[in-house]
């Protein structure tokens, strides 16, 4: 996917633009992203395509000490994990004005899913000891 895509948070203050590099979602099943969303962040990796309205109300919580979560702060509506120099941007695929072109391909973390439902879609599935190598080298979660 090379287009640029048009999403904005609940009430509509933090209007963007991102580019997703594929259409594959992932799932977060990870305590701090169950925490944040209320539920599951399934998200887009855009790289760092990421551009907000003028004036678009952010908050910014650091949840480690590499990752930073981006919200609407008038309705509360989780919008991106990043890395903290924003390189590295996961967008949910809920703030997209159609979420219905992306298909769920990965779910990570799968080792701290709860126990109460489980996915159908057939997906690639990693444990957060595999994640870590993975996403950071230096092992600094
Ligand atoms: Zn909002
Ligand atoms: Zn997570």
């Amino acid at each position: 996917m090379v287009t640029s895509l048009a999403g904005k948070c609940l009430c509509g203050a933090c209007a963007f633009t991102a580019t997703p590099t594929s259409n594959d979602a992932g799932v977060c099943h990870c305590g701090q992203c169950n925490s944040w969303t209320g539920g599951m962040f399934l998200n887009v990796y855009c790289g760092n395509t990421v551009v907000f309205a003028e004036g678009a109300p952010l908050g910014f919580y650091r949840a480690s000490e590499w990752g930073e979560r981006v919200f609407c702060q008038i309705c509360g509506s989780s919008l991106i994990w990043q890395t903290q120099d924003a390189q590295h941007q996961s967008v949910s695929i809920h703030a997209f004005d159609d979420p219905s072109q992306f298909t769920m391909a990965t779910q990570i973390f799968i080792d701290r899913k709860p126990t109460c439902y489980a996915l159908a879609n057939d997906t690639q599935n990693m444990t957060e000891a595999e994640v870590f190598p993975k996403y950071a080298p230096n092992g600094d979660a």
